[in-house]
């Protein structure tokens, strides 16, 4: 009786989700990132800034978000922890830069919750760990050319 139970809830969730998934995921979620114009996706790496004026902007990966970091206007930014999907503070995250695994512009940049994470992550799929800090003058180094 249980066992039928999980099974009927089982195949109810299935069938809504893959119902649900066309309407949902491509129709309401149809954005693009902020900054170079990529269709946002379910395996994007968001990266989120908050401006003085209230608004706010969705990226679709830390490259694109840590480039608009520059902007004097903006007074906040989150960052998505690529394995859980969870936004933190993108000045706690740690950034994996150049890595083979990406849903937005080249190079491609993930963040991680954690330094192990990443570093973790790197071993198998390539790229650089850099800490907040590191990423941001990473941005800029390779945009400006500060000499
Ligand atoms: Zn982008």
């Amino acid at each position: 009786m249980k066992l039928s139970y999980i099974k009927l809830m089982a195949s109810f969730l299935i069938s809504t989700s893959l119902f649900m998934a066309p309407t949902i995921s491509l129709a309401e979620k149809a954005e693009i990132c902020g900054l170079c114009g990529t269709e946002i996706t379910a395996g994007s790496n968001l990266f989120e800034l908050q401006f003085k004026d209230g608004s706010t902007q969705t990226y679709g990966c830390p490259a694109c978000g840590l480039t608009m970091m520059k902007s004097p206007e903006v007074i906040s930014a989150k960052t998505m922890d690529f394995l859980s999907r969870k936004m933190l503070d993108a000045k706690k995250a740690y950034y994996l830069k150049d890595t083979d695994v990406g849903y937005c512009c080249e190079p491609h940049w993930l963040s991680f919750d954690s330094k192990e994470n990443a570093e973790k992550f790197a071993k198998g799929f390539g790229g650089e760990v850099l800490s907040y800090q590191q990423a941001i003058q990473a941005k800029s180094f390779h945009e400006e050319h500060t000499h």
